[in-house]
């Protein structure tokens, strides 16, 4: 028997994670709950999955959460220190599926008690990979990797001293054929819409600017110890395979799979062993083909800042991150056009200097003066568009 705790259980992956947990009931056992701001959910979640504890990240839903759950015997706790708090707490495995930068406390707390944490909260190994693998080996916690194409990299890694290139795969997201043109008029509802995964609404944005592979590469930098330059990207719309390793001898072993998150979930929740999942088989006579292509970076300029942010290192990848995050909020909200997302990391990457970040205060300082940046450049922008708009009458 597993004992779970699950840092961001109301959202996507939180969704498939418990699905698998609720049909295999005699090997996992839900410790602990966690969301963002939606109590009522994670109360029905609580009592239906039997957790001993849930945590809300805001304060203010402490109360209408303590009376959702009042009779039940289950621990309420509400604040970000409360869910360090619980991250610590000894279980078998914590998955973490927080979205966005905000994963990092927990996430670090929980490899700083030595526990493994199945991860799916990327934003945490681009802001902090030194921080985390490093904190990783000492206690020796598994960081066991549930993005797709770095569960399929992990499925395929026999020697990592004779790996030449890992490569990852990229759907190209609902506009990969699109101009450039046509990419600034789009909304926040086409951009949510992709094509092959379903997925929160940030990752699915991250996956529609490119910027999701870019956040990749240095999460696969971070996760399998290999050089930026043997690391690439390659867009396969059919998203079946997911990622490849060519050995120096110039074997390549990819992973294939349905495009369910259910499938490099049940490999990180059941590993060193396998479980069964209900998700529908590849039937590769009825697909007939796969199709690769090279990403265009011209047209998807975040995959490019990316890629450079990771050569550069230092605070770049958490800059990057941070200045994503507003971004990619702000384009949520209708505040800025879909190409402003790149051009205001390029201008936060721009504007900031870069050091070596030697703690987690140091990410948190990069991390806060790159989110402040890139505020005042969504605001900028938007002014812009309203310039434009009024000269157009
Ligand atoms: P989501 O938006 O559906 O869910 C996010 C979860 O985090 C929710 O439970 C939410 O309540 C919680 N949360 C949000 N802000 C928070 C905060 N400030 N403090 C504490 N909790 C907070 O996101 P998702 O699609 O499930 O993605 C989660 C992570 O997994 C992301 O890092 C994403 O990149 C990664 N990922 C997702 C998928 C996928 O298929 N959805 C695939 C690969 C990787
Ligand atoms: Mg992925």
């Amino acid at each position: 028997m597993k004992r779970l705790t699950i840092l961001g259980a109301t959202g996507s992956v939180g969704a498939s994670t418990l699905d698998l947990v609720a049909r295999n009931p005699e090997r996992f056992q839900i410790q602990a709950l966690t969301a963002g701001k939606d109590w009522r959910k994670l109360a029905d979640l609580a009592v239906a999955h039997a957790a001993r504890a849930a945590v809300i990240a805001d304060e203010g839903a402490y109360a209408p959460l303590k009376e959702a759950l009042a009779d039940t015997g289950i621990d309420v706790a509400a604040g970000e220190q409360a869910l360090v708090d619980i991250a610590r707490q000894p279980v078998d495995l914590v998955v973490a599926a927080i979205v966005g930068a905000a994963g990092l406390p927990p996430t670090l707390a929980a490899l700083q008690a030595g526990t493994s944490v199945a991860l799916a909260n990327k934003e945490s190994l681009v802001c902090a990979g030194q921080l985390m693998t490093a904190t990783a080996r000492r206690t020796g916690a598994e960081l066991l990797p549930v993005d797709s194409e770095h569960n399929a990299i992990f499925q395929v890694l026999e020697d990592r001293d004779r790996i030449s290139r890992i490569l990852l795969t990229a759907s190209g997201g609902p506009f990969r054929t699109w101009t450039s043109e046509a990419m600034a008029a789009v909304t926040p509802a086409q951009a949510v819409k992709h094509p092959t995964w379903s997925m929160g609404a940030k990752i699915s944005v991250d996956s529609a600017t490119l910027m999701n592979k870019g956040l990749e590469l240095i999460e696969a930098w971070h996760l399998f110890g290999v050089r930026p330059d043997q690391l690439g990207a390659i867009v396969h719309p059919q998203s079946l395979v997911h990622g490849l390793i060519e050995y120096i001898d110039g074997s390549v072993l990819a992973q294939l799979g349905p495009a369910d998150m259910r499938v490099p979930i049940a490999h990180a929740l059941a590993w060193p062993e396998r479980i069964a999942t209900p998700v529908e088989r590849l039937n590769l006579a009825a697909i007939g083909r796969l199709d690769f292509e090279e990403a265009d970076r011209q047209r998807f300029p975040a995959l490019a800042l990316a890629e450079a942010a990771m050569r550069a290192g230092d605070c770049r990848p958490c800059v990057l991150n941070a200045a994503n995050e507003i971004a990619v909020a702000a384009f949520l909200e209708g505040r800025i056009g879909f190409l402003d997302i790149a051009s205001i990391v390029a201008e936060t990457l721009e504007a900031l200097p870069s050091r070596c970040p030697e703690n987690l205060e140091d990410v948190d300082e990069a991390d806060r003066r790159a989110r402040d940046r890139a505020q005042h450049f969504v605001k900028i922008s938007r002014n812009r568009s309203f310039a434009v708009q009024r000269a157009r009458g």
